[in-house]
Formats: C-alpha cells, sequence, structure tokens
C-alpha cells in the first residue's frame, strides 16, 4: 500500500533523515519508535508533506511519486488517502466537536451538510463521543480532545492514519481511553502508522516495529520478535528505559 525508498531529509547541514526505506501494508499497525531526536516526527511529516523530502520516492497504492518535486495536485491526491493525528490535537477552538469533524469534509470535500454530519456523528460515535457533539474542545478533556482529532481522521475514510504521539501531551490518567481507541481501529483493520512512547501499545497493539536511531532505521522486526529478542545492544538499552 505504502513504500518509501531511500527517504532524506535536512535542516540545513543537518541530516535527520537518512536514506530510510519502509513499507506499509494494508491493515499494517507499524510502531516507529526510537530516541528522542532520531527523526520519528519528521519522518511522518514528510510522509503527509508538511516537510518537503530532500530525496526519496514513495509508491503508494501503485502510484509513484519523487518526493523532492512532488506536484500540489500529487500532494492533493496522496492526502485524499491519509489522515494526520497530531500530538497536541490541532482542534478549531472556536468550532464544536461535530464541527470540527466535519470541516474538512464539506470544505475539502465538498460533502454536502447532511452527508457530512452523518459521517460527522458516525465518526464520533466510533470514539464514545456522540454525546459530546456541541462541546467545544475547552469543554473536553485532554483525553477526549485527542478523541475527537481521531474521529476527525476517520471521517474522512482513510487508507491510512498517521499518529503522532498521540498521548505524550496527556495526563497519564487520560492516555488509556485514547489507546483503547486506536486499539479498536487496529482490530477493525485500520492501517496505522504511530510514533509513540507507549511501549504496551506497541508490544500489544501493533503487528510491526521500526527502530530508528539518528536518522536511519535500524531494525524493522515483527512486534512480537521486537519485543521478545532484541539484538542491538542500543535496543535493549532503549527498551531497559522504557519497559
Ligand atoms: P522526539 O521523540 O523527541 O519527538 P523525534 O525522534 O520525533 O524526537 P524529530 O522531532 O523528528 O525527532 O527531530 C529530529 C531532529 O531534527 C532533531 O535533532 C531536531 O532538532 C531536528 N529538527 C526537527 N524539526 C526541525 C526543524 N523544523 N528545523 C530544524 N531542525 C529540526
Amino acid at each position: 500500500m505504502l513504500e518509501i525508498k531511500d527517504l532524506h531529509k535536512s535542516f540545513g547541514s543537518h541530516e535527520v533523515l537518512k536514506g530510510l526505506d519502509l513499507s506499509v501494508q494494508q491493515g499494517d499497525v507499524v510502531a516507529v519508535l526510537g530516541p528522542s531526536g532520531s527523526g520519528k516526527t519528521t519522518l511522518l511529516r514528510c510522509l503527509n508533506f508538511l516537510e518537503t523530502a530532500q530525496s526519496g520516492t514513495m509508491n503508494f497504492d501503485g502510484d509513484l511519486f519523487n518526493l523532492k518535486y512532488i506536484t500540489k495536485k500529487e500532494i492533493a491526491s496522496v492526502r485524499k488517502k491519509t489522515a494526520f493525528v497530531f500530538q497536541n490535537y490541532n482542534l478549531f477552538r472556536n468550532k464544536t466537536a461535530l464541527q470540527n469533524v466535519t470541516e474538512g469534509l464539506i470544505i475539502a470535500r465538498k460533502l454536502s451538510k447532511k452527508e457530512a454530519l452523518e459521517k460527522g456523528m458516525y465518526a464520533l460515535d466510533k470514539v464514545g463521543l456522540s454525546a459530546k457533539y456541541d462541546a467545544y474542545p475547552h469543554q473536553l478533556s485532554g483525553g477526549q480532545q485527542q478523541r475527537v482529532a481521531i474521529a476527525r481522521a476517520l471521517a474522512s475514510d482513510p487508507e491510512i492514519i498517521y499518529f503522532d504521539e498521540p498521548t505524550s501531551a496527556l495526563d497519564p490518567t487520560l492516555i488509556g481511553e485514547v489507546l483503547s481507541v486506536m486499539r479498536k481501529l487496529a482490530e477493525e483493520g485500520m492501517t496505522m502508522l504511530v510514533v509513540t512512547h507507549e511501549m504496551n501499545f506497541a508490544r500489544n497493539v501493533s503487528n510491526k516495529v521500526i527502530f530508528m536511531m539518528d536518522g536511519e532505521i535500524i531494525e524493522t522486526k515483527t512486534a512480537k520478535d521486537f519485543f521478545n529478542n532484541p539484538e542491538q545492544a542500543c535496543i535493549k538499552t532503549f527498551l531497559r528505559t522504557y519497559l
């Protein structure tokens, strides 16, 4: 479904991604792990064109793109099939939960208001928040706000959802509700690429783990293998810190 080859990204003279290859199959839940500063967020931002890569190719559903020269039209065509969940939810403060979910459907996808409302309520129901449809972000907990952000992602019927540390801004007591929504999506077959420091999620929900270090992917394994048989010393050290 998604295949990246030789992805390079620098900020000035600082090379942050040093030629990454990765592939995601439909139904995969891929956990992207690695120490702080290893390039995980930059990888996700390149995949969704929030950053422009210096070089690399993307094959999305058989369509091949050169990431350096990708056009706005090509970006729009890929973005139609993807959604992004940010660390800090990125909700509109002056819009209700439902309006946050339907805004993109009406403006970008050109759905009728009625269709958008139906889809929006369905998505809010999926994350357990249909009762809060008319609440504003400040009336919701951080966990609820992140669930609205997940509903917004779901409502666009994406083929893959990218999550950038979706629980790291949350109070520890609120992390569980977001992870359980993500677990439910995984069980329903949603394809997900998740940058996370939540090792229990990586271990119990993802089927594949990518481990990054200094801008390189140094390990790609099944989650089971990654956690049960870590081989590289730096991964053992990482797991000792986070488990
Ligand atoms: P963390 O787990 O702490 O979020 P990360 O693995 O996601 O870290 P990135 O946020 O991708 O790492 O950052 C990788 C490197 O790129 C860091 O050294 C960071 O300072 C640098 N970097 C990221 N964004 C920019 C930017 N816009 N301009 C300059 N340097 C940047």
